[in-house]
């Protein structure tokens, strides 16, 4: 393989600027060519794409985002729209990609792995929901700048002994949160693998309040309830003063943590090396810190598994 592109897609994520400079870098340093395709599926579809050198991949490992620019293109499904593509690939002589995206990024890898364009994809998600690989790429920055936010809300809580929702994003998947409350020592987590428990809830406070506890910091997942409906209800049973706090996007900016840079570099790489072995339509995970890949529709269908034991020591150290 002589010339390889690489995308991101769908939603951004700290960590995919340095996963580009390894595709990047680790291509031209086994005689590849390397384009940048601009905005995702969308960009690649109108060719919006220009080689990119060392130096053009360079200053950009610390900076969170990605300076490809994201985009999604539901348009991307239909054959003809991917087609378009595809013509644009050949026009620049790319014979295969990189995708660093989330799911719906890796079914269009898949697709265009199906129409002759070798593609690998890299998983690019602060939710940490792609089951293939145990850590995706922003993860680790999105959960301590959840950390570093709810360490902040304790101060103002505990001064006023007062309560503390905090809304927590990751879809449908609680990891950010389950991680989030470990580190953060939240006196509860609420995740869509275990739904809402509200007398459990009252029944936490109402202890806390007992041991005199100055504050209590409820962890809650995106798109399970209405965080303020939620601080109301607990402030209307416990007598607490409530506060909620959508932590929102701020949860998908900032620097990479090193963590997230070295998962990064490692996964550019391997994808790069998959590539000049001639492999297709396969997704790149992390298990048990060992690189490994899987065909993309095999990861798709793999079940997700909830990690009890963190979910019950999250529980048991509150
Ligand atoms: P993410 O990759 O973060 O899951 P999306 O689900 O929005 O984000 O997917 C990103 C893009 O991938 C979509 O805008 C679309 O262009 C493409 N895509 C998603 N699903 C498919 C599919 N079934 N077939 C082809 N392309 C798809």
């Amino acid at each position: 393989v002589k010339r390889i592109g690489v995308l991101t897609s769908g939603g951004d994520a700290p960590g995919m600027n340095a996963a580009i400079r390894a595709v990047v870098r680790a291509g031209i340093a086994n005689n590849i060519e390397v384009f940048g395709i601009y905005n995702g599926y969308a960009g690649l579809v109108k060719g919006d794409i220009k080689p990119l050198t060392n130096s053009d991949v360079g200053g950009i490992i610390n900076r969170g985002g990605t300076f490809l620019g994201s985009a999604r293109l539901p348009e991307f499904k239909n054959i003809e729209v991917r087609e378009l593509g595809v013509e644009q690939l050949k026009k620049h002589g790319i014979e295969a990609l990189v995708v660093i995206g989330g799911d719906g990024s890796y079914m269009g890898a898949k697709k265009l792995t199906e129409m002759g364009i070798n593609c690998i994809a890299l998983p690019g998600t602060i939710d940490n929901d792609i089951v293939s690989s145990d850590f995706t790429i922003g993860f680790d920055t999105a959960l301590n700048t959840v950390v570093d936010a709810i360490d902040r809300l304790r101060d103002t809580s505990a001064s006023h002994a007062r309560c503390s929702v905090v809304e927590i994003m990751g879809r449908h998947c609680g990891d950010l949160t389950v991680w989030g409350a470990i580190a953060s020592g939240a006196e509860e987590l609420i995740v869509p693998e275990k739904g809402i428990n509200m007398d459990e809830i009252v029944a936490q406070i109402e202890e806390g309040k007992k041991r005199q506890k100055k504050h209590f910091i409820v962890t809650l997942a995106e798109l399970m309830t209405d965080a303020h409906e939620l601080a109301k209800e607990i402030e209307k049973r416990t007598g607490v003063e409530t506060r909620a706090t959508v932590l929102g996007h701020t949860q998908r900016g900032g620097a990479p943590t090193a963590a997230d840079r070295v998962l990064a570099g490692r996964m550019g790489a391997y994808a790069v090396d998959l590539l000049i072995e001639g492999q297709g339509g396969r997704c790149v995970g992390i298990r048990d810190n060992k690189l490994t890949h899987y065909d993309i529709l095999e990861a798709l269908d793999l079940p997700r598994v909830f990690d009890e034991t963190l979910y019950n020591l999250a529980k048991q150290l509150s």
